[in-house]
């Protein structure tokens, strides 16, 4: 294999063939392969595409690129739910404790933040002591007797991804379909699960700002799990604006205990019920109503808030807390947003919204930084609220004085008041089976 062909013949739109691809994934993994020659072949497939044939090889060679999950000791009973990344999205804190009460097998490997987007990996450490770097006997041991387990990413897990998403963050290659698709399921396959459920982020806070964008990379997805031998569902939701009214790491836990207390903000509950739903549809095999149902039994009766609680002390985390999350510790700064004019929210821009939390400390700035788990933004109004002069939009939570003032105004440029109330647009675009 020469490189230079290859990126040549993906230069003048010509689909490299099978062996190609796998050449150049073993490759590059070995480190046989400079990063200047890849950020050329990426930049050439982020402009000429890849065809079904190619993304799929791509996806394959990727997800056996390094160590792979064998989870079939516990049959077709494992799920895996996959974000593509929003603002204020604490689903997973919920939709895995509900679905691991109903039977299903949660073995999952989730991520940390990245940029204006959270990480399910740093919400869960805001419970002291919380191990998400379980060894492999202890992760299995808990998936065993618990039916739930979530840990980051660690190991030689999907290298050539690591590799590969590195460049494409620097080499403004990330939002090519065909690309974004190999990278999440190559990761989803190597994890192992039967039954994989996607939410496709889709808006100002996403990847895919477009619902027609967010729908093919969607039954891509969904296209390449089902030939990988999957069941696969995807949601497409809206991130136009942030998902609840809680944006930041211990925030977000309080949020997502109180949906699993049968209350909590309607859009957050309503994708949860939904994702939970297709989660246990797909790996009990459940028509869809039926499996509905017993979702909502099972936050009704409190058996998934018992679940949470349960898989919060098993990772190590305090009962205390892990049975009022409310007692988590608070920033000692609370600073209410106050509208500048009167009128209707007509535009709320998820991603400033999320660079905001990150200035107060919810995320990283750099790649070391370390998070305050106390940090981030709590929405008192939301898209389409009428608000008058002096109301309070939102509080800024933060023990850093020196953030407030950047963060507010971050926070005040992501909104528009205007005269008159905007559409609404839909929560739930579709779901693809
Ligand atoms: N998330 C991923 O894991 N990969 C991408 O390419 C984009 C989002």
């Amino acid at each position: 294999m020469r490189m230079y062909d290859l990126i040549t013949k993906k230069k003048h739109g010509e689909e490299l063939t099978d062996a190609e691809i796998r050449e150049f994934i073993n490759e590059y993994t070995a480190g046989n392969v400079p990063d200047y020659q890849v950020s050329a072949l990426m930049m050439a497939i982020y402009f000429k595409g890849m065809c079904d044939r190619e993304t799929s090889t791509l996806t394959m060679a990727m997800s056996t690129s390094g160590d792979t999950v064998d989870l079939s000791e516990f049959g077709t009973l494992t799920v895996d739910k996959h974000s593509t990344g929003g603002v204020g999205d604490k689903t997973t804190l919920v939709v895995a404790p509900i679905a691991a009460s109903l039977g299903c097998r949660l073995a999952k490997m989730s991520g940390r933040g990245l940029g204006h987007t959270g990480g399910t990996v740093d919400k869960l450490e805001s419970f002291p002591g919380f191990d998400t770097s379980l060894s492999p006997e202890k992760f299995f041991a808990q998936v065993r007797e618990h039916g739930i387990a979530v840990i980051g990413q660690s190991g030689n897990f999907a290298p050539a991804d690591k590799k590969l998403y590195a460049l494409r963050d620097v080499t403004a290659t990330v939002d090519s379909i065909p690309l974004i698709t190999s990278s999440i399921m190559s990761k989803k396959l190597a994890a192992g699960s039967a039954s994989i459920v996607l939410d496709v982020k889709c808006g100002s806070g996403a990847f895919m700002r477009e619902p027609e964008d967010a729908e093919t990379l969607a039954t891509k997805m969904v296209e390449i799990g089902k030939r990988c031998g999957r069941n696969m569902a995807a949601l497409i939701t809206n991130m136009d604006i942030p998902l609840g009214f809680a944006i930041g790491n211990s925030l977000e836990v309080k949020e997502a205990y109180e949906v699993l207390s049968g209350k909590g903000p309607a859009d957050l509950r309503e994708v949860c019920i939904e994702l939970a739903t297709n989660m246990s549809s797909l790996s009990l095999g459940l028509a869809a109503e039926e499996a509905r149902e017993k979702v909502l039994d099972a936050i009704e009766s409190g058996k998934a808030r018992a679940k949470f609680t349960e898989w919060i002390v098993a990772q190590g985390g305090d009962k205390t807390l892990a049975e009022n999350p409310a007692l988590l510790p608070e920033a000692s700064i609370k600073h209410e947003v106050k509208a500048r004019s009167a009128g209707y929210i007509s535009k709320m821009n998820a991603e400033e919204i999320g660079v905001a939390s990150v200035v107060l400390g919810a995320g990283r700035e750099t790649k070391d930084s370390v998070i305050d788990h106390s940090a981030g933004i709590v929405l008192v109004k939301k898209l389409g609220d009428k608000v008058d002069l002096g109301d309070t939009l939102a509080v800024l939570h933060t023990n850093d004085a020196a953030s407030v003032k950047s963060a507010e105004e971050k926070f005040l440029g992501a909104l528009c008041v205007s005269e008159n109330a905007p559409e609404l647009g839909k929560l739930i675009y579709k779901i693809i089976r």
